[in-house]
């Protein structure tokens, strides 16, 4: 069974993928719909996880229908040489490749290239990367740098917040480097990676191989380079490496989570040999980028799953209030078409209050009811005492019903709670409110536009 599902996976997924992730695991049963498999790290298994669950989920589905969950359990008998190297390592990302370099394994070696590259994930494409003003410029540097012609920037230097997107530019640059220039040798690792391989080689005296290695890439990508500050002897060797390549004129990525001048124990002298070619940040998201982004994202699952429903307002609701990361929003989002398909319902706005909530609650921007309440009123001139009031006249009673609306999408307090603020109104006539909004929104134009308008004053 797992044999003929690894030869679909290796072409699903890719040679590359396969190899680091796939092949290291073990089918070991299969019960009850559920298979499960050994894997050396809990890095593997987090990983497979979270990128080729479906993958292969769907695979053994086709072979044997009555497959439809994985389960990984960590630490098998048979490979504790190679367990025992990744425990060595110092951090997660090592033990990625703890299998790939360990000696145990010489079948998983394929050339030195591979050894040291970390596995790019084929979903970080430009194709998949939604841009937008906060980072429209280091998405243009991105394409030049790929396009690899003579006007490129060396070294680029790409610099950003946690989740803005770096890593994913840097695997789309190779991605399409790559594809243009099929026998270059592109290196993409993070500073860690780099940093472990050094010391390894210092202590198996293979550093002539590691040295050799590096200067024979084409383009070189080192993620999260932060890492190496004060890390003397790394960035020594970071240096030369660095230097040996661009006076070769071979391409050089870098990317942080600050600009050159901000890491500290950083030695000047990269600094300064960072700031001789393009530094580039990519700014916090907006409000319409984080909802290109999660528009994309659902049209993309849509194409696999065409009864996914997602209720009006939904994406709206979550770009409002998931502002601190994409990889938040992106997780939120799956979790959210986990629910539809699982549930086969569709996702409603209270549906997604309700699945995030501990989400929601730790992005939440403060906007409180009081301020809805009196940027409503104030909009539609009328009292303030008029929110809380009995009178049902539809010029006082429409603004009502927006400012419930806005209460219900812009902060975390429930429909009862809601309820209390608005003169002690009971949660169905909220709910009526906030759905009497919804409808007339999604007819008249002019409410949209006034509606879009009171949530940016509210959020400014
Ligand atoms: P960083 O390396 O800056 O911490 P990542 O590149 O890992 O961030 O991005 C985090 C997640 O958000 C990834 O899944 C990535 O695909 C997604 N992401 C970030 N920016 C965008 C964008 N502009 N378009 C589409 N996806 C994005
Ligand atoms: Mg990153």
């Amino acid at each position: 069974l797992w044999g003929q599902a690894c030869a679909e996976l290796e072409k699903t997924v890719g040679p590359n993928n396969f190899n680091h992730w796939i092949k290291p695991l073990r089918l070991t049963s299969v019960d009850e719909g559920v298979a499960r498999f050994a894997s050396p790290t809990r890095f593997v298994s987090d990983w497979v996880n979270r990128h080729f669950a479906k993958d292969i989920i769907g695979e053994l589905n086709r072979i044997e229908p009555s497959v439809e969950r994985v389960r990984f359990d960590v630490a098998p008998q048979g490979v504790t040489a190679r367990v025992r190297t990744a425990a060595q390592a110092p951090a997660t990302q090592f033990r990625a490749n703890g299998p790939a370099v360990s000696p145990a394994a010489p079948e998983m070696r394929q050339s030195a290239k591979a050894d040291l590259c970390a596995p790019l994930d084929p979903r970080f494409t430009f194709e998949n990367f939604v841009v937008g003003k906060p980072n429209e410029l280091a998405h243009a540097a991105a394409r030049r740098v790929a396009e690899g012609g003579p006007v490129g920037f060396n070294p680029l230097f790409l610099y950003g917040g946690v989740g803005l997107g770096k890593t994913h530019l840097m695997h789309a640059i190779a991605h399409d480097y790559q594809q243009r220039h099929p026998a270059a040798q592109v290196l993409y690792l993070s500073a860690e990676q780099f940093m472990y391989r050094f010391v390894q080689a210092l202590r198996e005296s293979t550093i002539m191989d590691f040295k050799g290695m590096f200067r024979n890439v084409n383009m070189l990508m080192v993620d999260d380079v932060q890492f190496i500050a004060g890390k003397d002897s790394t960035q020594e060797e970071f240096f030369h490496t660095f230097n040996a390549l661009v006076d070769q004129g071979k391409q050089i990525v870098i990317s942080a989570d600050r600009a050159p001048a901000e890491i500290k124990g950083l030695e000047e002298r990269i600094k300064s040999r960072l700031g001789c070619g393009l530094i580039v940040d990519l700014h916090p998201t907006t409000y319409e980028l984080r909802l290109g982004i999660l528009q994309s994202k659902t049209e993309a699952f849509r194409d696999q799953h065409p009864d996914l429903e997602i209720g009006a307002g939904v994406l709206e609701f979550l770009a409002h209030r998931i502002t601190n990361n994409v990889r938040v929003l992106e997780g939120a989002l799956q979790r959210l078409f986990a629910h539809a398909s699982l549930l086969r319902r569709e996702i409603t706005l209270e549906v997604a209050q309700e699945c995030l909530a501990d989400i929601l609650r730790t992005n939440d921007r403060k906007i409180s009811i009081d301020d809805i309440q009196r940027k409503v009123a104030e909009h539609y001139n009328i009292k303030l005492a008029d929110m809380m009031g009995p009178k049902r006249a539809r010029n006082v009673a429409r603004p009502r019903q927006i400012a419930m609306y806005l209460s219900k999408q812009l902060t975390s307090r429930s429909l009862p709670e809601i309820g209390r603020r608005f003169g002690g109104r009971d949660h169905t006539t909220i709910m009526h409110g906030v759905r009497k909004i919804e409808e007339l929104a999604g007819e008249d134009h002019g409410l949209a536009e006034d509606i879009a308008m009171l949530k940016r004053l509210l959020e400014a």
